[in-house]
């Protein structure tokens, strides 16, 4: 893994024959009541000591991951556009900061049908990647996908994703289900983790995975899921990404005590 180029709103890494560019679409900050304990009930302060708390609230930024490979050019997530938090949807910024055109993007893939991951596919003059054949969404998902009136414009290109499916070349779907039915996460060249969701606050859920997140749609699932997949990319090396991981959502994850703990790259790590 090589560090190409970082900036303020993105970070290109390369592996093998894929670049990966990290996108940020903004960061906002969520209710500390939202990490909740194995009995379900928020976390109790003295449980937060490590929590990065801006304003009273969890900070939360939310990320996209765009993909080129020998075959095509992915994007994996769209960020919330204009459809949640108004401090959110700077991806189409970060994307011209790290130089990505809008046209270059040949398949759309989504981690889950959350608004602050599917709202960024369409823009006021419909689809925002007009060139992406397929949006892959997980089977389980397709309903929520088909119901959301925003999505309009690219349900022509709706293709279903499952566990094993090649999106482009050296990038597989991986299923982490949990936080939603449908959760996928996705490998990059075998050694990069994709997430999704997988980790709202790294910097309490690194260190304790077993703690998980009030959206989380099925608690004990999403938590089974985040401990088999932690415990995975930790035993083989993976360098992991998330939409939520702090800055700059892409690092490793080594041991550290009964958890483990974020390395990001560009930490000397
Ligand atoms: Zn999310």
């Amino acid at each position: 893994m090589r560090v190409l180029r970082r900036g303020r709103l993105s970070m290109e890494v390369e592996l093998g024959d894929t670049r990966v560019t990290v996108l940020s679409d903004g960061e906002t900050a969520m209710p500390v009541s939202h990490l909740r304990g194995p009995d379900g009930a928020p976390l109790p302060d003295g449980d937060l000591a490590g929590a990065d708390v801006v304003g009273g609230k969890l900070r939360l930024p939310v990320r996209c991951f765009l993909v080129r490979g020998r075959d095509g050019c992915l994007m994996i997530d769209t960020g919330a556009a204009n459809a949640w938090h108004p401090v959110l949807g700077r991806l189409p910024e970060a994307m011209v900061e790290a130089g990505v055109g809008a046209r270059e993007v040949t398949v759309v893939a989504l981690t889950h049908t959350h608004v602050d991951h599917l709202s960024g596919l369409v823009g006021p003059e419909g689809a925002a990647f007009p060139d992406a054949e397929r949006v892959l969404v997980a089977t389980e998902e397709l309903l929520a996908f088909r119901a959301e009136p925003r999505m309009l414009p690219v349900l022509p290109r709706l293709v279903p994703l499952e566990q094993g499916d090649g999106l482009i070349a050296g990038v597989t779907a991986i299923n982490a289900p949990g936080h939603s039915p449908g959760h996928m996460a996705f490998l990059v060249e075998g050694r990069l983790l994709i997430w999704g969701d997988l980790v709202h606050h790294a910097a309490v859920q690194f260190a304790r995975p077993e703690v998980t997140w009030a959206f989380d749609e099925d608690q004990d699932r999403a938590r089974a899921t985040r401990l088999r997949l932690m415990a995975q990319a930790e035993r083989d090396g993976w360098l992991v990404a998330g939409a939520h991981l702090p800055d700059p959502g892409i690092g490793w994850i080594a041991r550290a005590g009964t958890g483990y703990a974020f390395v990001p790259v560009g930490s000397g790590g």
